[in-house]
């Protein structure tokens, strides 16, 4: 029987203008929030796993570290599948940069003992693509990231990975940590039923205590990272509108205009 694992991560949702709050050097993650969304691929690749019988799994469970908050983002996991979640959340996590999330997300793994790890490529927010790897590390696994698809045998996980001059194909041995691309599936919508069913499935909320976490090893002061500054993108320059009086001549100022940037 195997056990799968899946991190996700509560972020703000698409729709909220995202900016640094400089008093603090990080996110403001204020406003609406959501279950990320490359997180949900993950999600769909476990169940894929289990319904197909590739893997027979025991368990899917999701798991993330953040405010309290986050609990609507495990919700939205087991809705969409995950038989049950883990909330690992404290003040003193506040703050925690990349290393010091991958620790406290790898202790949270070390309590379950899975065979599998799943991530999703990226949070929409902080963008690192890194914590998978940073997981893994902790236990010496094999980190593999842009997986867009997986195909089992025995312990052998075989995956192909998109990179920037192509695919590779990957053979790893479980245990491992893998990164989903989001081009692996196209994840489910949740049933009315499951989101009505997802609260009653278990939901273990921790503290750093609880999961028996080096506080010094997490937050701001366990943290190497520091905000130094940041700016806004340059401010997009008006775009030429060329009124479309008499058809030819529109055309003629068109290729003219492009002619002039060398894309003609
Ligand atoms: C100086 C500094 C201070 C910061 N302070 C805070 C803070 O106070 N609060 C805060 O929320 N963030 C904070 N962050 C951001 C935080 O470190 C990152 O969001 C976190 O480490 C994950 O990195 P990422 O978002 O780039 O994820 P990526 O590496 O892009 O995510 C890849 C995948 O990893 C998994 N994953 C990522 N994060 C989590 C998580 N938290 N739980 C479960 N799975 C996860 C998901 O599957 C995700 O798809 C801070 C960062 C820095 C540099």
């Amino acid at each position: 029987m195997t056990k799968i694992v899946v991190l996700v991560k509560e972020v703000p949702d698409a729709a909220v203008q995202k900016h640094i709050d400089s008093s603090v050097g990080r996110l403001d993650r204020s406003g609406e929030k959501t279950l990320n969304p490359f997180d949900t691929h993950a999600i769909e690749a476990a169940l894929q796993l289990r319904e197909s019988g590739a893997l027979d799994v025991e368990e899917v469970v999701a798991i993330t570290v953040g405010p309290s908050s986050a609990q609507k983002a495990l919700h939205k996991a087991v809705s969409l599948g995950a038989d049950r979640s883990i909330h690992l959340t404290d003040d003193a996590l506040a703050g925690s940069d990349v290393v010091a999330t991958g620790y406290a997300l790898a202790e949270l793994v070390k309590r379950e003992n899975p065979d599998l790890v799943l991530a999703g490529q990226q949070s929409d927010d902080g963008q690192s693509y890194a914590v998978g790897a940073v997981v893994a590390e902790h236990f010496g696994w094999p980190a593999l990231t842009q997986v867009i698809k997986l195909d089992v045998d025995g312990q052998t996980l075989t995956c192909e990975r998109q990179a920037e001059y192509g695919y590779d194909t990957v053979k790893v041995e479980l245990p491992a940590v893998i990164s989903v691309g989001d081009a692996i599936n196209e994840p489910r919508y949740p049933s009315l039923k499951a989101i009505m069913g997802a609260k009653k499935k278990p939901l273990e909320t921790l503290s750093v205590g609880d999961a028996g976490i080096d506080a010094s090893k997490v937050g701001a002061d366990g943290s190497q990272a520091v905000w130094q500054s940041s700016k806004q993108p340059p401010a997009k320059a008006a775009g030429t509108l060329i009124e479309d009086e008499d058809t030819a001549q529109t055309v003629e100022k068109i290729v003219a205009w492009l002619d002039e940037r060398k894309l003609v």
